[in-house]
């Protein structure tokens, strides 16, 4: 469903099928020493140069030019870069190719976020469907982003990530966070983000510092098949907030999952 609902938005044409993104297609992580030229870092125009550069995987990875990237999955080898905290993206380094490739991988993978590393690159970006369990899904890339606030409420839900395939689990996150984040211009941009989004934020942001859900697991992993039926026994919950006769078996569920809503992505 949020498959098509995607497709749609995005209007993406596909000829690699997301059986792809279930095997070992792992791309070797970058190491820390390419080369290449200086990228200036000060959007303000002082002098002020750093040096950086693709590492060689990296540019052997960019240099294909497909339409995807491959998703590096956890368990195949040389998948140290999900592990690895990310590195800065520099000012002005334009990045306009690599977020069309990740907004197609993620969506022709089935998945509402995807971040850098994921794709083989170790650099803070990511690419998020935000207000996917809408009308109105919006997809964006962002550089650089951080949690400036974060509430004290937390919630449970259940994730997947594409990075582990075939399996979910149940995650404890904050409800609501504050993020600035850099978007394709360099404008700096604060926002704030609740429920689905604040978890699909905290999702991939944590991807950048090599974390992955399973390190927040509450529980025991399960299967996708069954995180999708606990999703289809919330969706069938009524909206909070509306009649609930005492005692139905509705509200037996509701007590028994208490504050678990479907919050189901795979990113
Ligand atoms: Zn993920």
């Amino acid at each position: 469903m949020e498959l098509m609902k995607r497709r749609d938005f995005l209007t993406i044409t596909s000829t690699v099928g997301a059986a792809a993104l279930v095997g070992c297609a792992v791309r070797r992580p970058p190491v820390q020493t390419g080369t290449g030229g200086a990228v200036p870092t000060d959007p303000a125009g002082t002098d002020v140069r750093v040096e950086w550069a693709w590492a060689d995987e990296e540019r052997s990875l960019l240099e294909e030019q497909g339409p995807y990237f491959e998703v590096v999955v956890r368990g195949c080898s040389d998948t140290d870069v999900l592990r690895r905290r990310a590195r800065p993206v520099p000012a002005r380094l334009d990045l306009t190719a690599v977020a069309a490739r990740m907004a197609r991988t993620m969506v022709d993978a089935n998945g509402v976020g995807i971040a850098g590393p994921q794709i083989g690159l170790s650099l803070r970006v990511a690419t998020l469907m935000l207000d996917y369990k809408t009308d109105k899904p919006r997809t964006v890339f962002v550089r650089n982003p951080v949690i400036i606030e974060r509430s004290d409420e937390t919630v449970d839900g259940y994730e997947g990530c594409l990075s582990i395939p075939g399996v979910g689990g149940k995650v404890r996150r904050n409800s609501w966070i504050k993020v600035t984040y850099e978007n394709e211009e360099g404008e700096k941009i604060t926002t704030e983000a609740h429920k689905h989004n604040a978890v699909l934020w905290q999702h991939e942001i944590d991807h950048l510092d090599g974390v992955l859900y399973v390190d927040r697991l509450l529980g025991e992993l399960m299967s996708m098949e069954e995180v999708r039926r606990r999703r289809k026994e919330l969706d069938e919950l009524p909206p909070e907030g509306s009649h609930i006769i005492p005692g139905s078996e509705r509200l037996s569920i509701r007590g028994r999952l208490n504050r678990i809503w479907p919050s189901i992505h795979r990113c």
